[in-house]
């Protein structure tokens, strides 16, 4: 990549695919996804950016709230978040407004940020004696006035009190699996805090969504790895899944989303393909995803994601 400049590009990724002025279909109500892995870099933040920047380029209005003390997600949308800066920390602690800290997102319209300093790195355990320390992310957001279809959270790697904020906040869990040794080990853990927060805080959570991430098809590790995930998870695994790409994590370096640094490359693509997914699964359609480059999509009402509904 010789030119970072390449935000004007992004709307050409989505024309190469023919789906200029096409649209996703809009959720009735905003969509909160959160996304969790209590395991370590298998792809959380840049699924979160990623996913979110497609859905802006495709004509949503997107807010990514990174969660995560290690601000990732503020850094790879190029948002500011040295420690002075308003963040999701004030909007936690000490009941800031969520529109305070909210930023717009340059070079994609639509797509907005609120920041973590590292200040969260504290409020783990600063909540714990707040009132309502679950709920304190779901009641600023319940309190944010600007339209939005979608809201991504970025979790950190745990499943403290900062995921269980995500988990009362939201209605969709995403969990990114990477096609690695090891992708199953913990979830069950994290299903069952999923189980927990719907039983006692949030009777709306479910996983609605797993994304496989790093996929190398070349190797019989991925494959094997990704039909366990599909016999395990079925319907909820998007049939879309995110190669391992040098695009992709170079990306963040640049303040960029893999979709306005290198548009036509395999990595962006594949998260327009899976935004599409995300989007038409939504509401209640099945994406056929086998004929997406033929310009033939074919779209099938879904009784399984129907009943999931959406938020
Ligand atoms: P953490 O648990 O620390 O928050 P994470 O789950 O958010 O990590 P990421 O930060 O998104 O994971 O990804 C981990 C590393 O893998 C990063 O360096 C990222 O750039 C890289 N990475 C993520 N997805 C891909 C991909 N598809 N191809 C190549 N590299 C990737
Ligand atoms: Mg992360």
């Amino acid at each position: 990549m010789d030119d970072t400049s390449m935000g004007s590009a992004a709307p050409l990724a989505v024309q190469a695919l023919g789906r200029a002025g096409q649209g996703l279909p809009r959720p009735e109500r905003t969509r909160i996804m959160v996304v969790a892995n209590q395991k370590g870099g298998v792809g959380k933040t840049t699924t979160t950016v990623n996913i979110a920047a497609s859905l802006a380029l495709h004509g949503a209005r997107v807010l990514v709230i990174d969660l995560d003390p290690q601000g990732n997600a503020s850094t790879a949308l190029g948002i500011d978040h040295h420690a002075e800066v308003p963040s999701i920390y004030d909007v936690l602690v000490d009941s800031k407004p969520l529109s305070d800290v909210v930023q717009p997102v340059l070079d994609v319209e639509g797509l907005f940020c609120a920041p973590a300093t590292i200040d969260l790195a504290g409020a783990e355990i600063e909540l714990v004696s707040l009132v309502a320390r679950e709920s304190r992310l779901q009641r600023a957001i319940r309190a944010y006035e600007q339209p939005l279809d979608y809201i991504l959270i970025d979790c950190p790697p745990s499943l403290g009190l900062l995921t269980v904020n995500a988990m009362v906040a939201g209605a969709e869990v995403l969990i990114p699996i990477q096609c690695e040794y090891y992708a199953l080990e913990g979830l069950g853990q994290l299903l069952r805090n999923v189980d927990l927060v719907r039983g006692h805080l949030n009777p709306d959570l479910h996983v609605s969504t797993i994304l496989l991430t790093m996929y190398d098809g070349r190797t019989r590790l991925a494959s094997q790895v990704a039909e366990e995930v599909r016999n395990h998870f079925g319907d909820e695994v998007l049939r879309t899944s995110i190669p391992r790409s040098v695009r992709i994590s170079e990306a963040p370096s640049y303040g960029q989303t893999v979709l306005t640094y290198d548009p036509g490359s395999s990595g962006a693509l594949s998260y327009l393909e899976a935004a599409r997914e995300i989007a038409f699964r939504g509401v209640g359609m099945h994406y056929d995803a086998q004929h997406a480059h033929t310009g033939t999509q074919q779209y099938q009402h879904s009784q399984h994601s129907m009943s999931e509904g959406n938020q």
